[in-house]
Order: C-alpha cells, then sequence, then structure tokens
C-alpha cells in the first residue's frame, strides 16, 4: 500500500493564489518520488501540506493511511525527516548538538543522543572524530547539507521529505551528495519525496517521477528513463 497519498489537493494561499490545484499523487513505502517542475509551480507547497505545516484548502492527504489533517502535529513531525535547501543549523550549537535537536526534544538520555549523533554523521560520510564538535560557520557548504541530512534522520522517521537539498553547492560537490543519499538510500529504505527544478536530478534519484507543470497539471512516470522518452 501507499505509504503518502494525496488526494485532489489544493492550495489557495490567503492572498488569493493558487499555488497547487487538484494534485494526486501515491508514494508507494520505501520508494523515493522526485517532484519536479518549473519555479513557482507548488513543490515547496505540497511539501509543506505534507508535513502540515501549511494546511490544503482542498482534497486530502494521507500518510500510513491516517489523514494528516486529523493528526496531532507534533507526532505528525516525529515521523517525517524535513530537509531543505540552506539547511538552517543552529549558529551557536556545535554540529553533534544540531544533529539530536529532535531526539533531545525527545527526551533521550545525552549518551543514547550522542551516540546516534555519531552514528549519523560517520553515515553521511562526516568523520565524528573530527566534526562533531566543530560549528556550523567552519564546515563547507556540502558538508553542512550533510549535517542537515544526518539531522532530518537522527529520530528515525518513515519518511523524509527533501526541499532542494543539493541546490546550494556547486555541480561537482552536488553529484557527490546525491550519490552519498543514493547509497544511503539504498541502506535505510524510507519513504522519500524529493523536490528539484531540475529535470537531470529528479530522473537521476527518483523511482518514479512526477512531473508538475505550472496551472497544476500532474504527469506521473513509473520508471525515470520514461521521462526523457516523452
Ligand atoms: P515551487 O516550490 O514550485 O517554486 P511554491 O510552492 O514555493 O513553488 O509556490 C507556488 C506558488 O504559490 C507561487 O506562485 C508562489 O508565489 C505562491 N506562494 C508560495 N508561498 C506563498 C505564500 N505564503 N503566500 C502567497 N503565495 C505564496
Ligand atoms: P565539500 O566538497 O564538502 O563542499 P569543500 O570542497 O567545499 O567541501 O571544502 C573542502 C574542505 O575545506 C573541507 O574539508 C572543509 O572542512 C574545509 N572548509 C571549507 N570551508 C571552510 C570554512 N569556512 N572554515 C574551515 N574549513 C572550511
Amino acid at each position: 500500500a501507499a505509504m503518502i497519498v494525496l488526494d485532489g489537493v489544493g492550495k489557495q494561499y490567503a492572498d488569493g493564489s493558487v499555488a497547487v490545484r487538484d494534485l494526486s499523487l501515491s508514494v508507494p513505502r520505501g520508494s523515493l518520488v522526485a517532484l519536479v517542475g518549473p519555479s513557482g509551480c507548488g513543490k515547496s507547497t505540497t511539501l509543506k501540506m505534507i508535513n502540515r505545516l501549511i494546511e490544503p484548502t482542498s482534497g486530502r492527504i494521507l500518510i500510513d493511511g491516517e489523514d494528516v489533517t486529523r493528526a496531532d502535529p507534533v507526532e505528525l513531525r516525529r515521523g517525517i525527516g524535513y530537509v531543505i535547501q540552506q539547511v538552517g543549523l543552529f549558529p551557536h550549537q556545535s554540529i553533534r548538538e544540531n544533529v539530536t535537536t529532535v531526539p533531545t526534544l525527545l527526551g533521550w538520555s545525552r549518551k543514547r543522543a550522542r551516540a546516534r549523533a555519531d552514528e549519523l554523521l560517520e553515515m553521511v560520510g562526516l568523520d565524528p572524530a573530527t566534526y562533531a564538535d566543530r560549528y556550523p560557520h567552519q564546515l563547507s557548504g556540502g558538508q553542512r547539507q550533510r549535517v542537515g541530512v544526518a539531522r532530518a534522520l537522527a529520530a528515525d522517521p518513515p519518511v523524509l521529505l527533501m526541499d532542494e537539498p543539493f541546490g546550494a553547492v556547486d555541480p561537482i560537490v552536488r553529484e557527490r551528495l546525491q550519490d552519498e543519499f543514493l547509497r544511503l538510500q539504498h541502506d535505510l529504505a524510507k519513504t522519500v519525496v524529493f523536490v528539484t527544478h531540475d529535470i537531470d536530478e529528479a530522473v537521476r534519484l527518483g523511482d518514479r517521477v512526477a512531473v508538475l507543470a505550472s496551472g497544476g497539471d500532474l504527469r506521473q512516470y513509473d520508471s525515470p528513463a520514461a521521462v526523457l522518452g516523452s
């Protein structure tokens, strides 16, 4: 069964602008779905509706069968890791503290949170012995982006939402981050919705690609190759 279902979802902002119109999308458990489209077509709005940072004005969103508008938002977000471009790391906290934000809120012991942070930093290719005690400004853009992924994974959420996570770095670093992310996803098998304006990135990373045109038309492709062939 699908892990995430959007059923006729629409969003009209208070100023009257329609960001998303009648969007239906089904994300199988453990798959990586790329949602691609031009700037302004409603990609970020869609992700924010899935983790309920904003409310849809029409339609329904189900995660694991549960309507997100009926879920407790705190409970809901515990099950969702969220990665955005220009990850807002806390500048006055060490890398380890940044990664353990959510576990700390959940009341994990210091020892457990610390072990988890170090495990995750290792996983995203940042040696904890070198990086855990550094501060965000001491890391490169690519390294900060990796910390953002580690932080999103900290409480082991089944769902990962990623909004242009590789957009802020130069093309060579981007390709390396993409490869690392694919290896990570191969092991973790999260249910991932990934947003990008870059069709090549969507095809490279997605198990499936959903193309959103401005105006809200959606075309779904079960194989990334089909996107390029059309
Ligand atoms: P994308 O992520 O594809 O670039 P967005 O979801 O950010 O698109 O935006 C979709 C549309 O909704 C755009 O026309 C944008 O200007 C509008 N929009 C986004 N956020 C707001 C907001 N808070 N208030 C009003 N309009 C918004
Ligand atoms: P990445 O490929 O991860 O983006 P870069 O090529 O940008 O890495 O950076 C290479 C090295 O330079 C990294 O090991 C990083 O620690 C170091 N570095 C980059 N920016 C800074 C900085 N502002 N302060 C200290 N070290 C930095």
